[in-house]
């Protein structure tokens, strides 16, 4: 395998995780470094710990200290030692390091920008689609994206513990025989011990209607150490299907091509989902790598999502023309299986929109003339109708 690795030099990165461990009060040990629960117990968590980190800016600094109270920080050591220590605009540090601009609320803004709550039946289900409704497993994660759509719910204690609602949750999927696909967020519910997740999916999957689970996870990302054969016989038992979240090749590292590798091998369908931010991956060049990088470790980009507006993300925030001009730059320029759709969650709870480029110019009596890749004009006929 051609593997994306940052940063690529061995010694260099040891030396990195010697100081990220001296900060716990710990020397690197990669058996210890390599174990998904030490990398829970050491997440980056206290204003203190960042500064040993990182050269913070008054901007990050004011951030780490007033954010905690609204949406909580947390950065595992695996996530820590991508950032760039001196570079406020380091792309990795953009998406887990708070500023003080989370603190502005925009026109627009919105604490649930999906409209989820809206469309809850019972506690922690949505079921907004016909066919298909979204779990919230837990509302912890492995790291925080300061972006995060569900920023009301999770790191807040925002949901009850499954096992009070899960009773509830199989009831009401039980009697809704209209739904036959069930995608499990959170939170990030591949945080869950194998015997949890067993528990669940099997109460899931035994419901008959149920023909289809899916698991939104961001851990193959901020904690590839948690991808176990352990954890990937239990999602093949369940033929679990995984969403996956990236936003920058420099994600895409040695640790994570392995958890990847291990997945895929096992037999589970990989997707990634990234969302569109400004200074993270707002340039052709940037997504080009992000989505080729996750190619070579077999996993598929499917969603560009434009950023939802939460409050206090207008600083992470494109315009919706600089994402079509993106995707322009994308179609057609690179392999079709490396373009996902470019998409908006329609605020207020509309659901998921695709956003294409104008490619059909005209389409009447069914002579249509197309626009293709490189601004070049073509006709296309459809067939004559036939009695
Ligand atoms: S991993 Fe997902 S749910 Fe968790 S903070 Fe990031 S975007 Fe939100």
């Amino acid at each position: 395998m051609k593997e994306n690795t940052v940063p690529a030099d061995p010694l260099i990165r040891s030396a990195r995780r010697e100081e990220i461990c001296r900060i716990f009060g710990e020397s690197y040990d990669p058996a210890r470094w390599n174990d998904w629960r030490w990398q829970m117990r050491h997440r980056f968590i206290k204003p203190e710990q960042f500064e040993e980190l990182l050269r913070l800016t008054p901007a990050e600094r004011r951030g780490l200290t007033m954010s905690q109270e609204k949406f909580a920080v947390a950065v595992t050591p695996h996530f820590a030692e991508l950032i760039d220590p001196d570079d406020p605009a380091c792309p990795i540090r953009l998406q887990v390091v708070p500023r003080e601009e989370e603190l502005l609320v925009g026109p627009g803004d919105m604490t649930d920008p999906c409209g989820e709550d809206h469309d809850s039946p019972v506690p922690g289900l949505v079921h907004r689609y016909p066919d298909r409704v979204l779990l919230l497993a837990l509302d912890t994660c492995a790291s925080y994206c300061r972006y995060c759509t569900r920023s009301r719910l999770v790191s807040q204690g925002g949901l009850e513990p499954l096992p009070r609602r899960l009773d509830a949750i199989v009831e009401y999927l039980e009697q809704h025989t209209e739904v036959r696909d069930v995608l499990l967020s959170g939170g990030d519910p591949l945080l869950m011990s194998e015997d949890r997740l067993d528990d669940l999916l099997g109460r899931i999957s035994a419901i008959p209607h149920i023909e289809f689970l899916r698991i939104g996870s961001r851990v193959p990302c901020f904690l590839p150490q948690r991808i176990t054969p352990e954890l990937v016989a239990v999602l093949r038992k369940h033929r679990v299907w995984l969403s996956l979240h990236f936003c920058h090749a420099r994600e895409i590292t040695l640790e994570v091509g392995r958890a990847c590798d291990l997945l895929a091998d096992g037999g589970i369908p990989l997707g990634s989902q990234t969302v569109l931010l400004k200074g993270v991956n707002d340039d052709v060049q940037s997504l080009k790598e992000l989505f080729h990088a996750l190619l070579r470790i077999r996993v598929r980009p499917y969603y560009l999502y434009q950023c939802d507006p939460v409050i206090g993300t207008g600083h992470l925030r494109t315009t919706v023309q600089a994402g079509m001009e993106l995707m322009s730059g994308l179609r057609g320029h690179t392999s079709g299986y490396a373009v996902p759709t470019y998409a908006i969650d329609a605020p207020g709870g509309g659901g998921k929109v695709p956003i294409q480029a104008q490619t059909i110019l005209e389409y009447e009596n069914g002579h249509v003339n197309l626009r293709n890749w490189a601004g070049q004009y073509y006709s296309y006929f459809d067939p004559p109708e036939h009695a």
